[in-house]
């Protein structure tokens, strides 16, 4: 019989620390709440019959979120053979709220006292006997990033699971609400089947409709609970669910004094001090942006550019095609397999593969700065900005996973209350350029513009005036209106990045990128070199005569007035769907093909030959905008629902890019003196849109309710 054990927490408590701690799996851990958005389920090491399930942090049982109601949901219906309830013990107070409601399941419960490294360097003390008589279930303490204390834990949660026996809550309510609520209990004993009674008793009482639209009650027994909830609530001259609330928090405030010793008097912590730098009103958006700098400048011009030009020239421009041409050629191999390999293969993957060393060197750095507690800050920094635009700063929560990858930053859109901020996050989300994006970045710098230090965070910033221009924007319409949800992120305290998550967490990502390179890259790159190899009629021809030029040729019109109208850049545009990596993947083919028969080296010079650096960087924010690969849309698709809203977030992605584009290259191409065309009035046309957008009174929201109910009754 295998045994269920479940983590549950507030966020950022460490229960992903622990699950991989258990399990030996490697979830994504960051220090901020809001990243495990979703359950995952692994099996002990040295006791495969035990399942470790990680939730979502919830500060309580009453959700409010998407990824909250997975967290209950799952307790209550589930019905884990244990809970592991993991308590931040450096936030003691706080994580006992939910520790109370949790000993009300009905289950076996064992606390973790986390952190508890953190605790005794800070010098407080916590008895952890005091408070397991308290709460009357095991108190273990731990620190689940050094691993101490853990083998215990394991012990007693599963001496708990085994004796079935579960924890008595030991807390009760005061005189009054206590009595309403035990009567409520003896009513749903009277009426229904249900196991955990107290837990559905203080939930009827709270008047939780989502629970109590699952317990079907005779309209009188409903009538009786009704009437004992009303005297109460005159009686205490509040309402339930805050009666209940305050009555947990003074519990805890009661119990605490003698179970936490702090030592220190003032509150002024490290973290404090170096956040009043940081995140200074006048000082933060200056350090946000040089921090992005240094983070670009290494992984593009410095470290991971070095090593990207060795690998691009030398590896993959002469070692690897001379050795393979060589052995080819001792092969008799016939010749369109030389060519799939060498031009195709080789120069496909090869030119995205020669951007691994600056990948690396990007996740290493947000590695770091999400390990530190900084990249909590930065979603801090952005609320006050965006609050000012009527928007809220947790909708920049999962932009800042998605500069490692979109899908994950798509995913956590679901920490957002509100419907209409949830789905504009959607559509943003990918504007910030992700991991694969940086190849397509890295080759426009090297090469058209030399590698100049600017492109890197230049790109980076134009994603995030994407976002917050959409999101000033889009709030003005009637799809997106609403006042800004009211953002409580807490900050993390600032801590070293540790050696091993860094570590980790870089390898995971590069792997990820090796992979797909071997797969889907591999495929696409074959594919493209096929098409761009052959006619119609299945006869070899030269690049300017293949299908893939037909094609290209049909399309790329299109773009001609952004600047890059010719059939390679819009093929590669369009194979950047399949994954971005593949953008640069292309021009690899497409451009390597002509000279790698001549003397083998890069690629860069022929590119510059086809697009001027106008040209070039309008290219550049199109494919860093426009919509995201197809692993993006499906993630997108999965939150937004319905094919309508999927279609709605593609069209705007696309538009946006289109338009910036437009902007940048006829504009840009007006005020050099290049040359004025009928487009550049369009592009200043819808410039002065933007503007216009941008200043309007927000929507109305005297209209806005008749409306949003409308659509309701829709539904
Ligand atoms: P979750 O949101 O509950 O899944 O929390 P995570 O496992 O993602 O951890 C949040 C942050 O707390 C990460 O930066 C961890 O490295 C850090 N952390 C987790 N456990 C401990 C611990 O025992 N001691 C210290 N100092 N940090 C920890
Ligand atoms: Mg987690």
């Amino acid at each position: 019989m295998s045994i269920v054990i479940a983590l549950a927490g507030n966020p950022n408590s460490g229960k992903t620390t622990l699950f991989n701690d258990l399990t030996g799996s490697s979830q994504y851990v960051g220090n901020w709440p809001g990243v495990t958005v979703e359950k995952k389920e692994g099996r002990l090491k040295g006791n495969k019959e035990v399942v470790v399930q990680d939730l979502p942090g919830i500060y309580s049982l009453s959700p409010y979120t998407l990824e909250e109601v997975v967290s209950r949901n799952y307790l209550i219906n589930e019905r884990p053979d244990a809970i592991i309830n993991i308590v931040d013990a450096s936030n003691l107070e706080r994580n006992l709220y939910l520790t109370t409601q949790l000993m009300e399941l009905g289950l076996p419960v064992v606390v973790a006292l986390n952190m508890m490294d953190v605790v005794e360097k800070s010098g407080d003390t916590i008895n952890a006997a005091k408070l397991s008589a308290l709460l009357g279930c095991p108190v273990i303490e731990v620190s689940a990033v050094k691993g101490r204390g853990v083998k215990e834990l394991v012990q007693a949660a599963i001496e708990a699971a085994q004796s079935k026996t579960a924890c008595e809550p030991r807390h009760l309510f005061e005189g009054k609400v206590e009595e309403s609520i035990d009567q409520i209990e003896a009513i749903l004993r009277d009426n229904t089947p249900l196991s955990n009674l107290r837990w559905h008793a203080v939930k009827f009482f709270e008047r939780d409709q989502s629970v109590a639209e699952n317990v079907p009650l005779p309209n009188e027994a409903a009538a009786r609970i009704e009437s004992l909830i009303t005297a109460c609530e005159d009686a205490l001259d509040d309402d339930s669910e805050s009666i209940v609330t305050n009555e947990r928090y003074t519990y805890i405030t009661k119990h605490i004094k003698g179970i936490l010793n702090k030592k220190s008097s003032s509150n002024i912590t490290t973290s404090d001090k170096i956040d009043s730098i940081v995140t200074n009103r006048v000082l933060a958006l200056p350090i946000f942006a040089a921090v992005m700098f240094v983070v670009y400048y290494l992984s593009i011009s410095s470290i991971g550019g070095m090593m990207t030009d060795w690998v691009n020239d030398a590896l993959f421009g002469e070692f690897v095609p001379g050795y393979a041409e060589a052995a080819l050629e001792s092969l008799g191999t016939a010749e369109w397999l030389n060519a799939l390999i060498l031009d195709g293969i080789i120069g496909g993957v090869g030119a995205v593969l020669g951007f691994l060393p600056q990948m690396l060197v990007l996740f290493l750095c947000l590695a770091i700065l999400e390990d530190s507690g900084y990249m909590a800050r930065i979603a801090f920094i952005m609320d006050r900005i965006f609050r000012k635009f009527g928007l809220s700063g947790k909708s920049f929560i999962p932009i800042l996973i998605g500069t490692g990858c979109g899908v994950p930053g798509i995913m956590a859109s679901r920490t957002i209350e509100s419907e209409n901020d949830r789905r504009m996050t959607v559509i943003t989300t990918t504007f910030i350029p992700c991991g694969a994006k940086l190849p397509i970045i890295a080759l426009i710098a090297g090469a058209i513009f030399d590698e100049a230090v600017w492109v890197g965070p230049v790109s980076y910033f134009i994603g995030v005036a994407a976002i917050i221009l959409s999101g000033v924007m889009l709030k003005k319409t009637r799809f997106f209106a609403g006042d800004p949800a009211p953002f409580v992120m807490e900050l993390p305290a600032y801590h070293m990045p540790r050696l091993k998550g860094v570590l980790l967490s870089t390898y995971e990502r590069g792997s990820a990128f090796v992979k797909k390179a071997g797969t889907i890259i591999l495929l696409a790159c074959a594919l493209i070199w096929f098409l761009s190899s052959f006619n119609g009629s299945f006869e070899m021809v030269d690049a300017e005569e293949s299908l893939l030029a037909s094609i290209g040729n049909l399309v790329a019109p299109l773009f001609a007035p952004l600047g890059w109208g010719n059939w390679k850049a819009a093929v590669a545009t369009f194979t950047g769907l399949v994954a971005k990596e593949n953008v640069v993947g292309t021009f690899g083919i497409l451009y390597g093909m002509e000279e790698v028969a001549e003397d083998g080296v890069e690629i860069w010079s022929t590119l510059r030959a086809d697009y001027t650096p106008l040209a070039a960087f309008s290219f550049l924010v199109f494919n860093l905008l426009c919509a995201p690969c197809f692993a993006a849309i499906g993630a997108i698709r999965r939150e937004m629902v319905t094919a309508k809203w999927t279609f709605i977030a593609i069209a705007y992605q696309t538009s946006l890019a289109y338009v910036a584009a437009l902007i940048i290259y006829q504009l840009g191409l007006a005020f050099t003196g290049g040359g004025f065309t009928p487009w550049a009035v369009i592009a200043a046309i819808l410039l002065a849109f933007i503007i216009y957008m941008l200043l309007k009174a927000p929507y109305d929201p005297s209209n806005l309710k008749g409306r949003q109910a409308k659509e309701l009754c829709q539904h």
